[in-house]
C-alpha cells in the first residue's frame, strides 16, 4: 500500500531567485500538510550522501557543488499516496518537459537546477526524511 509522506528540498536556485515563499504556497494549495520544515544549508559530505545513488554519473560532482551553493528548504510532507502525487506535482526532472503549471515548470531554470527534489519510493521519503529531522522536528 502506498504510503501518505514524501519528502521535499527547494533548491538552492529556487531559494537564491526568492522562489521559496511561493513553493511553499503552491505546495499548500495542492493539499500538502507541511509536517516538518527547516531552513539549512547542505555540507559537501551530506550533499554527496544525500545524492550517492548517482555517484558514477558525470553530473554527480557539479550536482553536489550546486546543492551546496546556498541555502535549502527541507520539508515532509503529507498527502494520500504522497510520493507518487508530488512526483506529478511536481513535474519532469528536465523542467523542458515538465506539464504546465507543475512546481518545475513555474520554477526550474534547467535539468540541473530544477528547482525542489521529490522522494522517489515511500522507503527513501522515510531515509530522507530522517537525513534532515529528530522526532521533536515533526508535527
Ligand atoms: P530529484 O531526485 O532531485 O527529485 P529526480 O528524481 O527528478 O530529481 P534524478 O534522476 O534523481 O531526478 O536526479 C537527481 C538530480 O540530479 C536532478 O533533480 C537534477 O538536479 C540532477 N540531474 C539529473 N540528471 C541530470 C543531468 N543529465 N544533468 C544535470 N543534472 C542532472
Ligand atoms: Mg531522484
Amino acid at each position: 500500500m502506498a504510503g501518505n509522506t514524501t519528502f521535499t528540498m527547494i533548491k538552492p536556485q529556487a531559494v537564491a531567485d526568492g522562489n521559496m515563499g511561493n513553493i511553499i504556497a503552491k505546495i499548500i494549495d495542492g493539499g500538502y500538510t507541511i509536517k516538518a520544515l527547516k531552513f539549512t544549508r547542505l555540507t559537501k559530505e551530506q550533499a554527496m550522501k544525500f545524492y550517492a545513488v548517482h555517484k558514477d554519473r558525470p553530473f554527480y560532482s557539479h550536482l553536489v557543488e550546486f546543492m551546496t551553493s546556498g541555502p535549502i528548504i527541507a520539508a515532509i510532507l503529507e498527502k494520500e499516496n504522497a510520493v507518487e502525487e508530488y512526483r506529478k506535482y511536481i513535474g519532469s526532472t528536465d523542467p523542458a518537459n515538465a506539464e504546465p503549471g507543475t512546481i518545475r515548470a513555474l520554477f526550474a531554470t534547467s535539468m540541473e537546477k530544477n528547482a525542489v527534489h521529490g522522494s522517489d519510493s515511500d522507503e527513501n521519503a522515510i531515509i530522507e526524511g530522517n537525513f534532515f529531522f529528530s522526532e521533536f522536528e515533526r508535527f
